[in-house]
């Protein structure tokens, strides 16, 4: 009997967790890694919050579980893919698993991944105990980051580009309880980080040079998904990008959809921080990952019988 053949695109937690189901399954499964093998995770230091795992780093993890998944026979292959309808044709189904890049500003913050700079406050309030940290942004995820870190902070102060937030009204009144620990700087643009560590930011106060002195920085100015390359690919597309699974568009009051995990082309499934832009946590995309192969290996049954 052939086995079935899945095509997995992206190789972090989404992908890797598709894989060793789909694998493990039987399904012959090949997983391609993209430009940041292992995703997200191997910017980061430890991962205090995946459970399960204690006193491992992020990129230890990703090593973990792609060690999983070649166990069980998934085939990694250290390639960008750019074309969905060619891979469509040839695997019986697909898993997009493409995660979404937080948005930078070029200011040299590269360098300070894990070394008190992050993008991610759920994630990594916690290690800024004490601290004077900056949340760059001014939207409604700004504010949530810097609320939820003056719980651990000492002082948190928001670098706010213009005049005004973009964020809604309700939640810059959320500010109001926060006076004694929330700064906000109007008119600031980051103009350059330095230190061995996040030591010193360099600011543009509304033309005016200001340098600070910085325990931590995190930016919330947004995230994008790697959909670029579905553009053209008939698969359905929120505005900012983000693809619509049937889960996603049930959620509006169609009813319980049949294949949740699957998009509007049939055979064609997503998971982890492509479709999702809320949770956005290694814990979540995993999850998805595994529905996402329950789903293609079902479908998988139901329309071939090999
Ligand atoms: C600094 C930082 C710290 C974090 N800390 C935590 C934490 O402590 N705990 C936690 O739960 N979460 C944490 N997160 C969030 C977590 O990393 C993400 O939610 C999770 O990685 C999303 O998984 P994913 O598989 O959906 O996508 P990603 O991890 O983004 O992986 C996407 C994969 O797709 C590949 N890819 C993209 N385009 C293509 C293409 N065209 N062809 C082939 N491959 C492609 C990429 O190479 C990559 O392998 C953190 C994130 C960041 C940035």
């Amino acid at each position: 009997m052939n086995k079935h053949k899945v095509a997995i695109v992206g190789s972090g937690p989404a992908g890797l967790a598709a894989a060793i189901y789909t694998s493990r399954a039987e399904i012959e499964t090949t997983v391609y890694a993209g430009e940041e093998p292992g995703g997200q995770l191997t910017k980061t230091t430890e991962i205090e919050n995946y459970p399960g795992v204690v006193g491992k780093t992020g990129p230890e993890l990703m090593v973990t579980m792609t060690q999983q998944a070649t166990k069980f026979g998934t085939n990694i292959v250290y390639e960008t893919i750019r074309d969905l309808n060619k891979l469509k044709s040839e695997y019986d189904a697909v898993i997009l698993a493409m995660g979404a890049s937080p948005r930078l500003l070029g200011v040299g913050e590269d360098k300070y991944w894990g070394k008190g700079f992050s993008t991610c406050a759920v994630c990594d309030a916690a290690f800024y105990k004490g601290k004077n940290v900056y949340v760059v942004g001014g939207g409604d995820s700004a504010i949530e980051d810097a609320t939820a870190l003056t719980k651990f902070a000492n002082h948190v102060t928001m670098l706010v580009r213009g005049e005004q937030m973009r964020a809604s009204v309700a939640m810059q009144k959320r500010l109001d309880s926060y006076k004694d620990q929330i700064t906000v700087m109007w008119k600031t643009n980051l103009v350059a980080i330095k230190g061995e560590r996040v030591e010193k930011l360099v600011l543009d106060v509304d033309g005016v040079e200001q340098r600070v002195m910085a325990e931590g920085l995190f930016f919330a100015i947004g995230h994008i998904p790697a959909t670029g390359f579905l553009k053209n690919s008939k698969v359905e597309l929120d505005i900012e990008g983000y693809i619509l699974t049937q889960a996603a568009k049930s959620l509006n009051g169609d009813g319980m959809a049949e294949w949740p995990t699957m998009t509007n082309i049939p055979g064609v499934f997503a998971a982890g921080d492509c479709v999702d832009h809320r949770y956005r946590q290694a814990g979540t995309a995993v999850g998805m990952g595994i529905q996402a192969a329950l789903d293609a290996e079902r479908w998988l049954a139901s329309q071939f019988v090999r």
